[in-house]
């Protein structure tokens, strides 16, 4: 037998940058009790079409159609804006790489344009200077939750008579006093990943402004069919189960609390580390009330006198696991990589971001002595 070992940090529970909130079990049967009753099990169930309108009602939308995950409802809501074949679509290379698979899964060109340096977002100036005779879409993502500039957003789209679809991936419990940022845009598109803010499990929504269009989304979704022997166009299956539903339903119901308990988190991470030379803090946009899906930090090696990627190393040292979102840019992945608007150069601010950017532990149940070891973790640097 190996001798006793000192107790290291690696003996501790890592602790991941995030980790889905699971409200106790036995809450979750009587909603999986009401499956067994019926055997409506997809296809737009009673708990699917009640998670619909609970979802509007919460989010102050008028319409939205669920999906299997945020990836096919991505792709689902560039093809039904019914852009031609080969089309440019400008979008922002700092994000997810699912965003730029959607444009390229519907045969159509990504353009990537630089972001702006407080939040990350699309930089309104960059996607008018990326626009030319063949663009017929934009692309953003509110990052971090963060809004776009939609309304800068929405006077280039008018002039230029082009199709605005959000990602809105991060946007979920995000709130502003004026009309929700999920109502900007043609279409906005919701991820409920495990990972993120409100999740079932595996999930996403597109939200639209009008019944048609949703309409042609639920056909789109379920294979194209518009009656029960005619298909109109080619459709995927992204339909959401009603497992699925259910679980939304209950997250629902725990969705103020785990808001509440995100932004306590995040002020604890405010407090502690604004006032460090070369530690910077992405703040929400002034008058949001933020849902922080992430909690992400820049490192200034010039300052901090130690680069992102160290203080990479040295959290996982102490086993804790904060992520580079999003390291690398979608630009520079093998699909996308050789295409003109790729180019790292052109793409500046974006790269600053991803050399930069260190995205901490946050999440409903983190406990503050998890809070507070990757608190130290920075303050010992
Ligand atoms: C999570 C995410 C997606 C993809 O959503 P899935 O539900 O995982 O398919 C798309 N875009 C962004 C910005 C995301 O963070």
């Amino acid at each position: 037998m190996r001798p006793e070992q000192k107790k290291s940090p690696s003996d501790r529970k890592p602790i991941p940058v995030t980790r889905p909130f699971l409200p106790p079990l036995a809450e979750f049967i009587p909603y999986l009790e009401r499956i067994w009753e019926s055997r409506w099990v997809t296809n737009g169930g009673p708990q699917h079409q009640e998670l619909e309108r609970a979802l509007c009602r919460y989010l102050n939308v008028p319409f939205i159609s669920l999906f299997n995950n945020g990836t096919n409802a991505l792709l689902t809501a560039l093809q039904a804006l019914d852009l031609p074949e080969g089309s440019e679509v400008v979008t922002t290379p700092f994000s997810f790489v699912a965003t730029a698979h959607a444009i390229k899964w519907n045969r159509l060109t990504p353009v990537f344009s630089d972001v702006e340096p407080t939040h990350g977002n699309l930089d309104p100036a960059t996607i008018e200077a990326a626009i030319t005779p063949r663009t017929r879409a934009i692309l953003p993502v509110h990052v971090y939750g963060n809004p776009c500039d939609t309304a800068a957003i929405a006077d280039i789209a008018e002039r230029h008579d082009l199709k605005v679809l959000y990602d809105a991936a991060h946007l979920f419990g995000v709130t502003r006093p004026a009309r929700p940022p999920l109502r900007d845009g043609d279409l906005s598109v919701l991820s409920f990943h495990a990972t993120k803010v409100f999740g079932t499990f595996e999930g996403g929504a597109i939200v639209c402004s009008s019944e048609a269009m949703k309409k042609r989304i639920d056909s789109l979704k379920n294979f194209g069919f518009t009656g029960e022997t005619t298909v109109a166009e080619v459709g995927m299956n992204g339909k959401m189960n009603e497992v699925q539903a259910a679980f939304g339903l209950l997250a629902l119901t725990h969705i103020d609390e785990a808001l509440a308990r995100r932004r306590a988190v995040a002020e604890r991470y405010t407090a502690a580390l604004a006032g460090i030379p070369g530690i910077g803090i992405v703040r929400p946009s002034v008058g949001v009330t933020p849902a922080w899906p992430y909690f992400p930090i820049t490192v200034e090696a010039a300052h901090l006198g130690k680069s992102r990627d160290d203080l990479f190393e040295e959290f996982k040292r102490h086993d804790i696991l904060p992520r580079r979102y999003f390291y690398p840019l979608i630009s520079s992945f093998a699909p996308y990589r050789d295409l003109p608007s790729a180019a790292p150069e052109k793409l500046p601010v974006a790269a600053r971001f991803a050399e930069q950017v260190l995205c901490l532990p946050i999440f409903p149940d983190i406990t503050g002595e998890e809070i507070e070891r990757t608190i130290t973790v920075i303050k010992a640097t």
